[in-house]
């Protein structure tokens, strides 16, 4: 694994975060993504090398939305850039990590995304990401 490519925090209401990041960091999002297949709508700040992305859910059986009825707002994952996701994946599975989606998924912000279930990490949701190269 290359960086922590972002972390992402889970938030009910992305146009109000949005405004206490760009206030928090000093310098607006650059983007807005919705990751319709998720259930998602995301915002991206960078920060030096790395990024914060916001998640609101899209619809009550979001993801998100269920995060959030569990655990409230707040740090949802932690995704690391990975330079070749399908080699990333198959070593993680052999050594015993639960992959989430082993065929990796097109997530926000031009990348291909795999999940390990946090019930393997100390209960934390990790992403895999990689950059797609056009
Ligand atoms: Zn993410």
């Amino acid at each position: 694994m290359n960086k922590i490519e972002h972390i992402g925090i889970a938030v009910k209401d992305l146009d109000a975060s949005n405004r206490l990041f760009s206030k928090l960091l000093g310098k607006p999002h650059y983007k807005i993504e919705e990751v319709a297949s998720e259930g998602v709508n995301t915002s991206f700040f960078q920060v030096g090398e790395n990024k914060i992305e916001l998640l609101e859910a899209t619809k009550p059986d979001s993801p998100i939305a269920k995060f959030i009825e569990k655990k409230g707002e707040g740090i949802h994952h932690i995704a690391f850039d990975v330079t070749d996701i399908h080699a990333e994946i198959a070593r993680l599975k052999d050594e015993g990590f639960i992959v989430l989606n082993e065929i990796p998924k097109k997530g926000a912000d031009n990348k291909l995304v795999a999940f390990l279930h946090p019930k393997s990490t100390n209960g934390v949701l990790i992403e895999l990401c990689q950059e797609i190269k056009e």
